[in-house]
């Protein structure tokens, strides 16, 4: 058994078969041959110890030749590995006597010796596993070819363990077979932990490399509550995450019965729930869990879910079935944010620095034909329900102006060809710039509403990505920094008295709610899945015992303080929530 230490994402425990896509994305599943098949399976392995054999014979002369023979040597100690009769009987017994694939029993007998050979601490001979996964690869790669299949093809439950996956990948996962997943890198805000809780699925990313450590068909349990991996558990450890997953069960048709009452306070201030939505299909999720509307649709998924760009008509059907499902009650489309690491194909290369780059209500306006068919199919779907239009990522009192300037546009065009719309659609603005707080006072003015995106927030105030593991420790909602810029625009807006949201992740974690309502915030949009867990502890607590809690948490200098006081205080209010 081993454990891993990871990000926890998505929360939730699954018990289940690994699933390894490797860098080269190989797939390794445990696969039996049938028996009448063994020996065509044998010769199949044959070929592709032969085709290894001849490549690196290849490489080792062609190096020699250029470089000399002491760099030939290299593929000399592969070919001799490869050569090794003992290997090549193990991995032929595992297909012959235990009828595994050639592919599982060449990765699982490798890995094995690797695991050996890291064991051995430092030095040369520890070194030697890096050799043992090239001739992995190699064997794989002739033995795969053209076989190599893709997640998508999955057919059979399967968590799905991989060094990195970008959130179009997890956008189309096979939400059927799926189960949860990890990855070595990656961080706590990343949209691919965004994608894994719309999906409702355990995961848990940043854990660092281990794929070296494991192989297709293994017992793993992924722990989206504490950022945990466990490979091939014991039964003490099966045992207690049974109890776990049951105790998941019984939770969660207890919150069940919240769903008909609303997120009111002991002292009946009524707070306004949202769902956050990457998929039309997740309005379901809402009204299941009582959503009083849609505080951010990411409509950019419709564009990284897709083969080929929606066109208007494509994108009005998705945002009149949202519309429609969730009646009258208030729908927030966000126009396009992709760019950063929602980049299409055609941009990935284009883009150096791309959190800074050409992302967004940027990439909108600089594109206006993609910019205004979505505004378009938005507009005209206005007169199916309470739509409001959101800008992201605005940073400039004069993008705000260009983008609505945008928008009156596209109404004018559309009165020209007599189409109906409602004119009075509500525009408001992201605020995830450090700038747009600065500037608040400014851009209070111009809008009927503002939702903070504390994703993008954090990352820009502290200088952190927010997708990468190796920084996730200061990739905090916690921080006084951040606290500051959220309080000075809870203010602004309150001064103005207009709708304030906070729709990044931070408002789906119970640590903050507290803190959030005593700030003044009575609106939050939270993934699906959170809203029950929030509005429980929105009913066990009064709005003058939020104050306290965040006067004081304002007064506090660092990170790690804020936060342990804030979970100190909601085990007051809920002793029974494991935390
Ligand atoms: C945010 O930045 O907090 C936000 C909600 O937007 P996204 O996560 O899509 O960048
Ligand atoms: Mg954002």
């Amino acid at each position: 058994m081993q454990k891993l230490q990871g990000i926890a994402v998505s929360p939730g425990v699954v018990i289940g078969e690994a699933f390894v896509m490797d860098t080269e994305g190989f797939r390794i599943p445990r696969r039996f041959v049938p028996l009448a098949a063994v020996e065509e399976e044998l010769q199949r392995l044959e070929r592709a110890f032969a085709a290894a054999a001849d490549e690196i014979g290849g490489h080792r002369d062609a190096v020699a030749r250029e470089l000399g023979r002491q760099y030939g040597a290299i593929f000399e100690a592969h070919l001799q590995m490869l050569r090794d009769p003992q290997l090549r009987e193990e991995i032929e017994q595992a297909v012959r006597e235990r009828n595994y694939s050639p592919e599982f029993a060449v990765s699982r007998t490798l890995r094995r010796y690797a695991k050996v050979f890291q064991s051995l601490e430092s030095g040369p001979m520890a070194e030697r596993a890096a050799d043992i996964f090239d001739i992995e690869k190699r064997l794989l790669r002739h033995l795969l070819g053209r076989r190599r299949e893709g997640i998508a093809h999955l057919t059979s439950p399967a968590l799905i363990l991989a060094h990195n996956l970008t959130p179009s990948e997890t956008a189309n996962l096979n939400r059927k077979f799926v189960r949860g997943f990890v990855t070595e890198i990656g961080g706590a805000g990343s949209h691919t932990a965004i994608v894994a809780e719309a999906l409702e699925i355990p995961a848990v990313v940043g854990v660092g490399p281990f794929l070296a450590e494991v192989s297709g068909g293994e017992r793993v349990i992924i722990d989206g509550d504490q950022g945990l991996v466990i490979l091939q558990p014991d039964q003490e450890t099966l045992d207690h995450y049974c109890r776990v997953v049951e105790r998941h069960r019984s939770d969660a048709l207890q919150l069940e019965g919240l769903r008909q009452l609303p997120a009111e306070t002991v002292d009946g201030a009524r707070i306004q729930l949202h769902g956050n939505i990457e998929f039309p299909h997740e309005v379901e999720h809402c009204l299941e869990r009582g959503a009083d509307g849609i505080g951010l649709y990411r409509t950019e998924f419709l564009y990284l879910g897709a083969a080929t760009e929606p066109d208007e008509e494509a994108q009005y059907q998705a945002y009149a079935g949202v519309l429609k499902a969730m009646g009258d009650k208030p729908v927030v489309i966000r126009t396009l944010d992709l760019g950063a690491d929602k980049l299409t194909a055609a941009q990935a290369d284009l883009e150096r620095n791309p959190f800074l780059g050409l992302r967004s209500i940027r990439l909108s306006l600089r594109n206006l034909p993609m910019f205004r068919t979505q505004l378009r199919a938005i507009v005209r779907a206005s007169v199916l329900g309470d739509v409001r239009i959101m800008f992201p990522l605005i940073s400039t009192v004069l993008e705000l102006r260009q983008a609505k300037m945008v928008l009156a546009d596209v109404m004018e065009d559309l009165e020209e060809h007599g189409l109906p719309f409602r004119r009075d659609i509500k525009i408001g603005m992201m605020v995830e710039v450090p700038s747009a707080v600065i500037l608040i006072d400014h851009f209070v003015e111009e809008v009927d509403f503002l939702s903070i995106g504390t994703n993008d927030l954090i990352q820009y105030t502290l200088a952190v990505d927010r997708n990468n593991n190796e920084v996730a420790g200061l990739y905090t909602a916690s921080d006084p920094a951040v606290l500051r810029l959220i309080d000075m625009a809870v203010k602004a807006a309150g001064k103005r008295q207009k709708p304030i949201n906070l729709c990044g992740q931070m408002s789906g974690s119970p640590t903050y709610t507290m803190l959030l309502l005593g700030m003044g915030f009575r609106q939050f949009s939270v993934a699906p899945s959170a809203i029950p867990e929030i509005k429980r502890i929105c009913r066990s607590l009064t709005i003058s015992q939020c104050e306290a809690v965040a006067s004081r948490a304002m007064t506090l200098e660092n990170a790690r303080d804020i936060k342990s006081y804030l979970k100190e205080e909601l085990k007051k209010v809920l002793p029974e929530r494991a935390n």
